[in-house]
């Protein structure tokens, strides 16, 4: 049977928005070496902004069009993307056959044939050429780059920019103080991205690693694994692999994706990031109560 102690300890964890699958997470995290968060809708807050449009035609339809096919996505720069699109009074244009392809972005179609929105590697994919000079100011910025395209032809592109979490510096802070080994940024957004939200949050360069697959992302995983137990901390269905490779898979429950939810073994139902360090702190605590 569970021990008096899990018990208790996984109801004050739950009272405070933190809810483990059973008593083995709450041991297992009480071991944990190395964290490694998700940065877009986990140590960011999901809610992020447009901040920019570069149409290499009409606007409206631009936008009507990238409105369309991320209608149908369940990512932050997705949703930042509709917002931007109302607030304009676009109205979405009907895409069908939307596919996610983690990581990268979405496809779909419409009468016009195959469209996308996604990062660079989806462009290249799709055989599109983002090097036009119409896109100079996009090469070196810090934010987001969102491609639209049909086809192998570019139609344009934003930029969106998220923002950490409030709690995020805080909580991280918290986990440092208790001496935990390794903390390390894996996102799938790129390096100049993930190395400014990395800065606002006390992550040296090489503790950030972007550009990375859900591939990536499990095989990273599996690296730090060699120093001690590993937790990932996520919120995507791009996270889902990591989530269920890690020791302790850990998700955002209250924006974040059903998949990731069930690859978890522990789920963040607060959006305060300083509920993990105390969760953390508690299982400590209570393994050595137990032993
Ligand atoms: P993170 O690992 O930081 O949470 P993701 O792996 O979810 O980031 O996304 C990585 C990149 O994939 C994003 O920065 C974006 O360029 C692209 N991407 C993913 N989903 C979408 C989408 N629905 N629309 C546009 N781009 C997307
Ligand atoms: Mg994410």
């Amino acid at each position: 049977s569970v021990p008096a102690a899990i018990l208790s300890a996984l109801a004050a964890a739950a009272r405070g928005g933190v809810l483990f699958k059973g008593g083995a997470a709450l041991e297992t995290l009480a071991e944990v070496h190395s964290f490694a968060f998700d940065k877009t809708g986990t140590l960011t807050t999901g809610k992020a902004e447009v901040t920019g449009l570069i149409a290499l035609g009409d606007e409206a339809a631009f936008l009507a069009l990238l409105s369309g096919i991320e209608a149908q996505s369940e990512h932050p720069i997705a949703e930042a993307i509709r917002r931007h699109a109302a607030e304009r009074g676009i109205i979405p244009a009907p895409v069908h056959d939307v596919q996610a392809i983690p990581s990268e972005g979405i496809t779909g179609t419409d009468a016009g044939g195959t469209i996308w929105a996604g990062n660079r590697r989806l462009a290249a994919r799709m055989g599109a050429q983002v090097d036009g000079p119409e896109f100079d100011a996009l090469r070196d910025t810090a934010q987001t780059v969102t491609w639209l395209g049909r086809g192998d032809r570019l139609l344009g592109a934003v930029t969106v920019a998220d923002r950490p979490r409030e709690s995020s510096a805080a909580g991280l802070a918290a986990l440092r103080g208790e001496g935990v080994g390794t903390i390390r940024i894996m996102t799938g957004d790129r390096r100049a991205v993930g190395l400014r939200i990395g800065a606002e949050l006390g992550f040296a360069p090489d503790e950030v690693m972007a550009d990375l697959l859900p591939q990536d992302k499990v095989r990273l995983v599996g690296e730090l694994a060699g120093r001690g137990k590993v937790a990932f901390v996520g919120d995507g269905v791009n996270d889902a692999a990591a989530l269920a490779r890690a020791d302790v898979g850990i998700a955002m429950g209250a924006a974040g994706s059903e998949v990731a939810l069930q690859a978890a073994d522990v789920a963040l139902l607060s959006d305060d990031m300083g509920r993990l360090a105390a969760a953390h702190r508690l299982a400590r605590r209570t393994r050595r109560v137990i032993r």
